[in-house]
């Protein structure tokens, strides 16, 4: 198993291949991980039907088990939702021993992180990411929270899980377009990291779309290795986990620009990562094949690889609210080579203008 190292604690990545409706086999795996008497599962109504009952029945042989369902929705991700998943445990009494379980995407392991790290100050809670994205992304890492009306993720807390299990048997009832969201966070760490994983990728993607569980979960685990280190490294973001946003600033403009839930995350960072690699060509360090080759990749993973048209001046702005601008120069990750991703503001604007225009 892999292992997170935090300054909080570490914590084990379990990844499976278990049929986790057929078997008891996710809670006895979570079980230990379960310090206290008090358990409350977090999840939405998608979720409920197909994985709840397995979860929540041998677990109440041995605790105390709430459950909160919440409605399913990326404009549910917020503090009303947390209200929710408090007054639960408000009316059932739990305190500081309670530990929380996250069964779901990336939106309930958001919600219920940030819940676990403000309730009472903060209480325990465990990862079980049932979306390929959550499972290589946002599982891991410690980052939590909700959204703000006026800003996506904009309330949060820094909060580690006492452990992450991700079953790949979860994957078979995703629907294909959230599978290709997904791979398009395990592309991205091939381009940022590892020219090998790349190659790799290009030989296995058929078998992760045909849901080969054994292959997706080696890629899970590379993904996931790779986040532990960075993470490892830099918790809180102040240096190298930057890189892990890599065609974020360009899809966070598509996804802002076309309403979220219309491109999906996944699908905007993909067609982000091609206008990325296309600035880091017109600097001179990536080849014409190497943007090639990242367009056939996402290609081959059923993703976008061109934005929708949007002015150019109107990808300026929505640039501007990005995190990584800095007095008022805009900072990418971009390409040095397949592989290789550095976080610069060292090349020409009008090149990036380039970039907007030619989608404009
Ligand atoms: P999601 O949680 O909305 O899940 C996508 C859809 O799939 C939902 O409709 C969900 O109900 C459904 N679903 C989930 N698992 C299923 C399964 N096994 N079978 C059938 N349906 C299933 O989306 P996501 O892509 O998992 O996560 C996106 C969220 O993650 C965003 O809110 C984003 O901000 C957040 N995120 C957080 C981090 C982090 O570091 N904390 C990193 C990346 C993304
Ligand atoms: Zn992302």
């Amino acid at each position: 198993d892999l292992t997170v190292h935090t300054q909080s604690h570490n914590y084990p990545i379990v990844i499976t291949e278990n049929t986790a409706i057929e078997s008891n086999s996710m809670a006895s795996q979570v079980a230990s991980y379960i310090t206290g008497q008090q358990v409350l599962i977090v999840t939405n109504e998608t979720i409920a039907p197909i994985y709840l009952k397995a979860l929540q029945q041998p677990l109440e042989a041995q605790f105390t088990v709430q459950v909160c369902v919440l409605p399913d929705g990326e404009q549910y991700k917020t503090q009303s939702s947390i209200n929710q998943i408090y007054d639960v445990l408000m009316a059932a009494h739990f305190n500081r021993d309670v530990t929380l379980i996250a069964l779901g995407g990336g939106v309930i392991g958001d919600m219920t992180g940030f819940a676990a790290a403000s309730f009472m100050r903060g209480v325990n809670f465990i990862q079980i990411p049932t979306t390929l994205l959550s499972q290589v992304d946002s599982s891991v890492g410690g980052k939590t929270g909700i959204n703000h009306p006026q800003g996506k993720n904009m309330i949060g807390a820094f909060w580690q899980p006492q452990m992450v299990l991700a079953d790949m048997s979860t994957l078979k009832t995703l629907p294909a377009r959230e599978l290709s969201a997904g791979l398009a966070e395990v592309v991205k760490y091939a381009l940022i990291m590892d020219a090998e994983f790349l190659l790799w990728l290009e030989h296995n993607l058929p078998a992760m779309l045909a849901l080969d569980l054994a292959i997706l979960g080696e890629a899970v685990k590379r993904c996931c290795q790779y986040k532990a280190d960075v993470v490892a490294q830099d918790e809180r973001e102040s240096g190298v986990r930057a890189l892990l946003n890599f065609g974020h600033t360009f899809g966070h403009v598509i996804e802002t620009h076309e309403g979220y839930g219309n491109w999906l995350h996944g699908e905007a960072i993909a067609a982000g990562m091609v206008q990325a690699a296309e600035l880091s060509q017109k600097i001179g360090w990536l080849t014409s094949d190497d943007v090639a080759r990242v367009k056939r990749i996402l290609s081959l993973a059923n993703l976008p690889i061109t934005p929708p048209p949007i002015e150019v001046q109107t990808a300026f702005d929505l640039m501007g609210h990005d995190k990584k601008v800095k007095h008022g120069q805009i900072r990418l990750i971009l390409l040095k080579s397949l592989g290789e991703a550095v976080l610069t503001n060292d090349f020409d604007p009008h090149l990036l203008t380039d970039v907007l225009a030619k989608h404009a």
